[in-house]
């Protein structure tokens, strides 16, 4: 069977945005669903391409509108799926890939239940406090919430979750081959 929507999760910092984008382009027929969120941009995001960056009040709306697929609150930020660019993608033909936390992917599943789980892990937590060190994007406060964040999250995933497939994202080649081989199938 074709499957036409992916959804990865991964606590943050386990690799989820750097192997996305290594692996998509080698896919034409593929794209990236671009979320709503209310997360202040990181240097070098640009809006409308790796989120819509909305205030507290224009999400507010986007949801009163029913305008999201599904949306959740994460580490402190409103962050939400368009359902008119899911749409318009499927009727384009196109098959679509989404960004999701493991509590925002129990109620797409409720939408779209078909959908391929794809579950990235970082090879131990340490690792995953060195990554997130390491690319410097958040501040100390911020950092410390994600690591706490991160435990829940996965224990969350491992019980509850509907992911097909589990990554270590341990050597980034291995880790891309494997999701490659997922989008193949
Ligand atoms: P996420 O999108 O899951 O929050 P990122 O893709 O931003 O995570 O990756 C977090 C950091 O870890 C980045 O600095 C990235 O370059 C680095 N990284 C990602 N995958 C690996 C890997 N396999 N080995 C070492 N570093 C990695
Ligand atoms: P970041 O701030 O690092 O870009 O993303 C933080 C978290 O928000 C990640 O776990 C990511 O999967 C999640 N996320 C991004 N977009 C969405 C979305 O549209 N819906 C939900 N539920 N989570 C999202």
């Amino acid at each position: 069977m074709k499957h036409d929507l992916f959804v990865m999760s991964a606590p943050s910092g386990a690799g989820k945005t750097t192997l996305k984008d290594l692996v998509i382009h080698e896919f034409p027929d593929m794209v990236y669903s671009i979320s709503a969120t209310t997360r202040p941009a990181r240097e070098g995001e640009i809006d409308g391409v790796h989120y819509f960056f909305k205030t507290r009040d224009e999400f507010q709306k986007m949801i009163a509108n029913d305008e999201l697929v599904e949306w959740n609150e994460v580490h402190g930020n409103f962050y939400g799926t368009p359902k008119s660019f899911v749409e318009k993608m499927l009727a384009d033909g196109k098959r679509v890939l989404f960004d999701l936390d493991v509590f925002g992917k129990v109620n797409f599943d409720k939408v779209y239940p078909d959908a391929v789980g794809i579950l990235i892990l970082p090879p131990s937590l340490q690792v995953l406090e060195e990554r997130l060190r390491h690319r410097a994007t958040d501040s100390e406060e911020v950092i410390e919430l994600r690591l706490h964040n991160a435990k829940k999250e996965i224990e969350f995933a491992e019980k509850h979750g509907k992911y097909e497939h589990t990554i270590i994202n341990d050597d980034l080649e291995r880790a891309a081959d494997q999701l490659r081989k997922i989008f193949l199938e």
